[in-house]
């Protein structure tokens, strides 16, 4: 651990009009990839402010998510960078977790896409969780060239994960937290929650 407090970036992927992948048959309601996405970067920063004491900055608050371009700026001073996304296909019994970065940020992919897997049984894609940032569909390069991790933990467009991830969501980002956390080697804090 480095003697000052790591600084994490959490993004939520897409935003502006941009709404990304879109679900309307669970329910027969619509889900959003920018509203999961706003959903994940909000649980993983409220446990790793209020557990861990972690600095964490975001894209915005609630469900403000601003673009692509602007989150790419903040990237530049914080020791580790995750914009979050679902994945999506138009076969729906597709399903899996990756995260994808240049090569050198490997281990940390795969410690977080394990970290999902670990509460969730969904299967690691790739190269045990992880993918070379030119894998995939998303305009998700620049991201990873600027040393952050696109980070897509399941497939919005299958309906069964989908139901998972509202069943599980604090169970699953409690996961990425502590897993962010074991990262920079930061243990709770005093008085911080404990694992429920
Ligand atoms: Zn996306």
């Amino acid at each position: 651990m480095t003697t000052s407090t790591p600084i994490i970036l959490l993004t939520a992927g897409h935003g502006g009009a941009d709404v990304g992948a879109v679900n309307t048959s669970y329910q027969n309601k619509t889900h959003t990839e920018s509203d999961i996405a706003c959903e994940m970067r909000n649980i993983v920063a409220h446990i790793l402010t209020n557990d861990y004491g972690l600095i964490v900055k975001t894209d915005g608050i609630g469900k403000q998510n601003l673009p692509l371009k602007q989150a790419l700026l903040m990237i530049k001073g914080s020791h580790l960078a995750i914009d979050f996304h679902t994945n999506a296909s138009v076969n729906k019994s597709a399903t899996g977790i990756e995260c994808l970065t240049l090569p050198k940020n490997k281990a940390v992919a795969q410690t977080l896409s394990q970290a999902v897997a670990s509460v969730t049984d969904w299967r690691l894609r790739g190269e045990l969780g992880f993918k070379p940032d030119g894998a995939g569909q998303h305009s998700r390069l620049a991201y990873a060239r600027f040393g952050g991790l696109v980070f897509e933990p399941f497939f919005i467009s299958n309906d069964e994960d989908l139901a998972i991830w509202y069943a599980k969501k604090w169970l699953i980002c409690r996961a990425i937290a502590d897993g962010i956390a074991k990262i920079f080697g930061v243990n709770k804090v005093d008085g911080g929650e404990k694992t429920a």
